[in-house]
């Protein structure tokens, strides 16, 4: 008989939340990382995630935004700790493009609350933004940030006290399934259990290979900036933003507890095989982006000025379509991967790990997951 009633691979953000829900339902969860808690070699650090509702990406998200959105609160009573900070997110983009339609319809079906404003109001409002007179913009009031490590410590912190093991510092190198259990080799020993989750972020392509050629890794930068002006702070209003324009997708945060302001570049990113591979650690800076960063926040963020005082990097896992995976392995009914977040990943993570935990356990599942299925890639 399996030793554990579920394995999570990977405590990062997605398999710290599946560790809580799992471990909370009375399963005899064991979580597996290769790197201690909370660590900054994956996806999940850089001190803030956006969350917002009106999601431009898609309306079928919504639903599972607003999942999110109860989870990371009850997070937060139950760990008496703010890791959501209510900023608001201002949006700024041409009218036929692809943010300013999106954001609008998502919110029109599900009755978002949202305002629209002019680029030149936004500008009175919040001197520090910018955009083109010609473009549309909006604020979503019930958007702001998440901070990322505290959001996965939480997690993991709740799954301990419900009962979850721990291997961190431990890495998988296989796992195979068969009717009755599914067996993981780690460096450590095997592991056996009932059900094993897969939550590997940009290790995915070597733990799940059929997933491999639909998976594309970007590592991506992110620019710390002290900025001139007082204003830029979050207890001085200012909000998250996220600009569409002829160079592509920006956004960034408020300064927060002594921090800079942070900003990103959405798009691009460079392609890598691995966060681990050796051609990946020899890979210089990425000098265009941050070229690019630099001429954005001079176009578009006045009175930051160009005092960077730090830097960070991150991985993007993204599928071909951008939209997320979390299925169950075919062949292997005992095994749900969550994997290719494409970027966007971070503020489902809440609601993510409560869905892996239900797939897995086999419970009711409340939402529509057809976008989301491996199969579409078949096409
Ligand atoms: C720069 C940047 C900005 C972003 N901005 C946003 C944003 O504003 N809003 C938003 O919602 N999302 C955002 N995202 C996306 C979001 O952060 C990710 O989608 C999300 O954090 C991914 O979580 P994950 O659990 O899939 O991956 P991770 O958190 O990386 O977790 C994967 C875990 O698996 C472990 N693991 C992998 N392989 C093994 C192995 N063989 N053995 C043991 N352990 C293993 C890893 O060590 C890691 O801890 C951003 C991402 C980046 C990089």
């Amino acid at each position: 008989m399996a030793v554990w009633d579920a394995i999570v691979l990977g405590a990062g953000g997605v398999g710290s939340a599946t560790a809580m829900h799992l471990s909370k339902s009375g399963a005899r969860t064991l979580a597996v990382d290769q790197y201690p808690p909370a660590h900054a070699n994956g996806s999940s650090h850089g001190q803030t995630r956006i969350i917002r509702q009106a999601y431009f990406e898609h309306p079928c998200y919504v639903p599972l935004l607003q999942r999110a959105y109860d989870l990371w609160h009850q997070l937060e009573a139950s760990t008496s700790q703010k890791l959501f900070h209510r900023t608001g997110l201002v949006e700024l983009g041409p009218r036929d493009g692809i943010v300013i339609p999106g954001v609008l319809q998502s919110a029109k079906e599900y009755s978002l609350p949202i305002e629209e404003l002019s680029p030149s109001t936004i500008h009175e409002r919040w001197p520090g933004l910018r955009g083109d007179e010609k473009w549309g913009g909006v604020i979503e009031q019930n958007a702001g940030f998440l901070r990322v490590e505290q959001c996965v410590q939480a997690h993991l912190d709740t799954a301990k006290r419900h009962g979850c093991q721990f291997l961190h510092d431990c890495t998988v190198l296989d796992w195979t399934s068969d009717q009755n259990e599914v067996k993981v080799v780690t460096d450590r020993g095997v592991e056996t259990a009932a059900r094993l989750v897969i939550a590997a972020g940009p290790w995915t392509r070597s733990l799940f290979p059929i997933l491999s050629p639909h998976l594309r890794i970007l590592r991506k930068h992110l620019y710390w900036f002290k900025p001139e002006k007082e204003s830029f702070r979050e207890q001085n209003g200012f909000p998250c933003f996220f600009h569409e324009t002829p160079q592509g997708f920006f956004y960034g945060f408020p300064c927060f507890n002594g921090t800079g302001v942070k900003v990103a570049r959405h798009s691009g990113g460079q392609l890598i095989e691995s966060p681990d591979s050796s051609s990946t650690k020899r890979k210089p800076q990425d000098d265009q982006d941050r070229q690019l960063v630099i001429e954005y926040a001079n176009q578009y963020l006045p009175g930051l000025g160009s005092n960077m005082t730090s830097t960070a990097k991150c991985y993007y896992t993204s599928t071909p379509d951008e939209h997320f995976v979390i299925d169950r392995a075919p062949g292997h009914p005992n095994v749900t991967v969550v994997a290719g977040m494409s970027g966007h990943g971070f503020k489902f993570a809440s609601a993510l790990g409560e869905l892996a935990s239900q797939m897995a356990l086999n419970t009711e599942i409340p939402f529509d997951l057809t976008p989301f299925t491996i199969r579409r890639f078949a096409s």
